[in-house]
């Protein structure tokens, strides 16, 4: 017998549900164009390196989330978790380096084998942005205030919190982390296996942990803030007054650190209390020493994804579809005019469904029951006189048009 489900944490998307998800990707599109982005497409596969080298190998993602497979010609590939390390590596390879900044956004599936639950799937999708070659704070200011205006735009601004924090410079990272250590290691056995693990080779991931043992240490560890060095605290508060100056609400986390390992400086996320643990819409920050290590030049780089699905839930209405005109022939012999008649609406612009068959009675049902604005009767003898009727469904007032004038009555 064949499965005849889904494979567990994916899902169909069709109907309200999909209507929502292109509506959060067409909002996104829309602004950051504005600011001048331009879409890119990667594959959704790559060698499996280019996540697992870039993402760091204590991450989440890179230790047991990760979807990989052995192609027929022995190639380790892995169907990507995030959108980061693929245009990173898109950049690269095709020598964008040469034309700075460069400005890009995707959307798209991602893979990430965990539990399912509400706003947590095995397949999901992320729109996101990249802002390579630009290390000043004007760029993640303009990068926030872009992840706030998309989230403006789908009504969702009053709902979400921007959380910021900065790790600093790889000088304040690596003094931070020597304080952090030591104070784990006092703790060392209040915390998870996981965490303990996670001491030796990236104890800021521990900060992120979402065990509860591991949050009641956290709770008293040494703050990140305490060990920025000048450079990096004047960095983080150019950005909070950019931020300030733009109106943009946020409240310092210093907590906050983020799942990957490439990050540097600002990062961020909006943050919701509506979906309960899966409650982070959006997240970002820089990550300046990527690009390079990928094997690119020093290059600069700052972005954020968002869970399409995530930010559609929070979308309470269901976007407006457009009402349809449905055309309905009277008899068999007026069915072809019917066709051309449809067929010259659509053309014109206009939104049209014609019933496939039955008499006058049921196509006018069906007509309701698709909620039709209006619908085109066309009987044989008005035909003959080059006319057909058009009746407004809503108050049920109908006339006899022109065939000429339909379009013109219609739009
Ligand atoms: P979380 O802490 O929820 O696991 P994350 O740090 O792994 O999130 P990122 O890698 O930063 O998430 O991805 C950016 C955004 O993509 C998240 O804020 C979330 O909205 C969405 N996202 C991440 N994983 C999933 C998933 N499994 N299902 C649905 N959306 C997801
Ligand atoms: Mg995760």
């Amino acid at each position: 017998m064949v499965k005849l489900q889904c494979v567990r944490g994916t899902y169909d998307l069709y109907g309200d549900a999909k209507r929502k998800t292109k509506q959060v990707v067409a909002a996104g599109e829309q602004v950051v164009e504005k600011y001048g982005f331009e879409e890119i497409e990667t594959p959704i596969f790559e060698f499996t390196e280019v996540f697992a080298r870039n993402l760091g190998d204590t991450s989440d993602i890179v230790t047991k989330e990760m979807y990989c497979f052995q192609d027929r010609g022995g190639e380790s590939l892995t169907l990507r978790p995030e959108g980061t390390a693929g245009v990173v590596r898109a950049f690269i390879s095709n020598g964008m380096q040469q034309n700075l900044p460069v400005k890009l956004y995707y959307h798209g599936q991602m893979f990430r084998y965990e539990r399912p639950q509400k706003g947590r799937q095995r397949q999901f999708t992320q729109f996101g942005v990249e802002l390579l070659g630009a290390d000043t704070p004007q760029a993640d200011i303009e990068v926030i205030a872009m992840a706030y205006e998309f989230l403006e735009k789908l009504g969702l601004a009053g709902q979400v919190v921007v959380e910021i924090n900065s790790l600093g410079d790889s000088e304040s990272r690596n003094a931070y982390r020597e304080k952090l250590v030591a104070y784990l290691q006092e703790h060392f056995d209040e915390l998870s296996e996981e965490s303990k693990n996670r001491l030796e080779r990236n104890p800021l991931r521990v900060l992120d942990s979402k065990e509860e043992c591991d949050k009641a240490v956290v709770e008293n560890a040494p703050l990140y803030a305490d060990s920025l060095n000048e450079a990096s605290k004047t960095f983080f508060n150019k950005v909070l007054n950019g931020l300030d100056k733009l109106g943009i609400k946020y409240r310092v986390n210093n907590r906050l650190v983020r799942g990957l390992d490439y990050y540097s400086h600002t990062v961020f996320e909006l943050v919701t209390d509506k979906l309960g643990a899966q409650g982070t819409v959006l997240a970002g920050g820089r990550y300046d020493g990527l690009v390079e290590q990928m094997g690119g030049g020093a290059v600069a780089g700052i972005g954020w994804a968002c869970g399409v699905e995530r930010l559609a839930m929070l979308l309470d209405e269901t976007p407006e579809v457009v009402r349809p005109i449905a055309v309905i022939p009277v008899g068999e012999d007026t069915e072809d005019k019917a066709l051309e008649i449809a067929y010259a609406l659509r053309r014109a612009g206009l939104k049209v469904e014609q019933g496939y068959s039955g008499n006058l009675k049921k196509r006018m049902i069906k007509a309701n029951k698709i909620k039709a604005c209006k619908a085109v009767i066309i009987g044989s003898d008005e035909l003959a006189k080059g006319m057909v009727t058009l009746k407004d469904l809503d108050s049920g007032e109908q006339k006899t048009v022109v065939i000429e004038q339909l379009i013109e009555e219609l739009k």
